[in-house]
């Protein structure tokens, strides 16, 4: 790294990053024996809220996390309770296969969200396979007890069933009930995954580790959600660090899960980026969590060298994602640039923003020179 420039947080000069996501995606509508919607009523039912965001911000990103065969109920007796279900007659979980996407009976649901996703403003990403698990009080926790093998084994049940269904998806994932193992870690980073989605930080005092995403020895880009979309203080604060901005909800109302989408879920979440666009402007960066998981990857990982007796630049991408917008600053107070001209390739895209900053496009598996003349 060379010690007179810095690589800035988000692309394009881009002060601050906004994405949203939103858990427990599959076919359960309304209709069904416990009368919640985790999507099944599409437009009609709790997406209609997304939908009115998206009309609104054309730029906005929403990453779904998405169950392909949920088996999941809601638990009861709830809390402290718990113990008391195996004397329950009713059941903990639905039949195998109940909300199993790929299944011919939700062939319009698929169709209707693959539409989504074309829009640009969605992706799918991995919530669990069956997102349940009988022998733990935490009954979400679908992973818990589960070896390496079997971890691996449901990841690639997940993503056939998904493959089958004609559901484009990101290598992203979220445990479910936010429980990761030792196991089912090494099962992500073995099936290549990009994202991971490990613990959220809502209520707590902001911290780097939860405001920048974080990349671990193995290119595993970890995500921190850190607001709710009522939180436009700490959304404001989170700005002020030039970090990412991760709204976190969940799509049905459920007994366990209070944070859902709905009018109050809209109204926080325009106002966040409308006190957002008043302050920086265009200045946003909104993106899914696998545009921001590539971009940290690539971003982090390129190399700078720059030779002060000629004033060349080196810029080095090894990974084989693009870190369009890289935007590099002076270091220093007093040395301005004067002149900046890229020498190879000649002609790439680039732009000076002041006399301290500037950005170009840095394609994956590439090396760009630039002759950097400072006053
Ligand atoms: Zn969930």
């Amino acid at each position: 790294m060379t010690p007179i420039l810095f690589k800035e947080n988000w692309p394009y000069g881009n002060q601050v990053a906004l994405s949203l996501d939103i858990d427990d995606i599959y076919p359960g509508s309304s209709l069904d024996e416990e009368g919640l919607d985790f999507s099944g009523d599409m437009d009609s039912g709790n997406f209609r809220y997304l939908n009115e965001l998206t009309s609104k911000f054309s730029e906005l990103k929403i990453t779904l996390f998405l169950i392909p065969n949920c088996i999941h109920r809601e638990p009861w007796p709830g809390g402290k309770f718990y113990f008391l279900r195996p004397l329950i007659k009713k059941p903990q979980s639905y039949p195998l296969g109940t909300f199993k996407i790929d299944d011919e009976r939700f062939k319009i649901w698929r169709e209707w969200l693959k539409e989504k996703i074309s829009s640009g403003n969605f992706e799918i990403a991995l919530h669990g396979l069956y997102h349940h698990n009988d022998s733990y009080s935490n009954t979400a926790g679908e992973f818990l007890g589960c070896s390496f093998e079997e971890c691996q084994k449901r990841l690639e049940a997940a993503e056939r069933i998904l493959e089958n269904s004609n559901l484009p998806f990101v290598k992203g994932f979220k445990p479910p009930g936010w429980c990761l193992t030792k196991e089912l870690l090494e099962a992500i980073k073995k099936k290549g995954y990009i994202f991971l989605i490990a613990s959220s930080n809502m209520e707590n005092k902001i911290s780097p580790s939860s405001i920048y995403p974080k990349l671990d020895s193995n290119s595993l880009v970890f995500l921190t959600p850190n607001c709710y979309a009522h939180q436009l203080k700490r959304a404001l604060e989170i700005a002020s660090h030039n970090g990412l901005i991760f709204i976190h909800s969940h799509i049905a109302k459920t007994m366990n899960n209070l944070n859902s989408i709905s009018l109050e879920f809209v109204r926080g979440v325009k106002e966040i980026i409308e006190k957002l666009t008043k302050k920086f402007w265009k200045n946003i960066w909104f993106a899914s969590l696998s545009q921001v998981a590539k971009w940290w990857l690539a971003k982090e990982k390129a190399n700078l060298e720059f030779n002060q007796s000629d004033g060349t630049l080196q810029v080095i991408n090894e990974t084989s994602y693009n870190a369009f917008g890289l935007t590099l600053s002076l270091k220093d107070s007093i040395e301005k640039i004067d002149s900046l001209n890229p020498v190879s390739p000649p002609t790439i895209n680039y732009k000076l923003i002041n006399d301290k900053s500037f950005f170009f496009d840095l394609p994956a598996k590439s090396k760009i020179t630039f002759e950097l003349k400072l006053k």
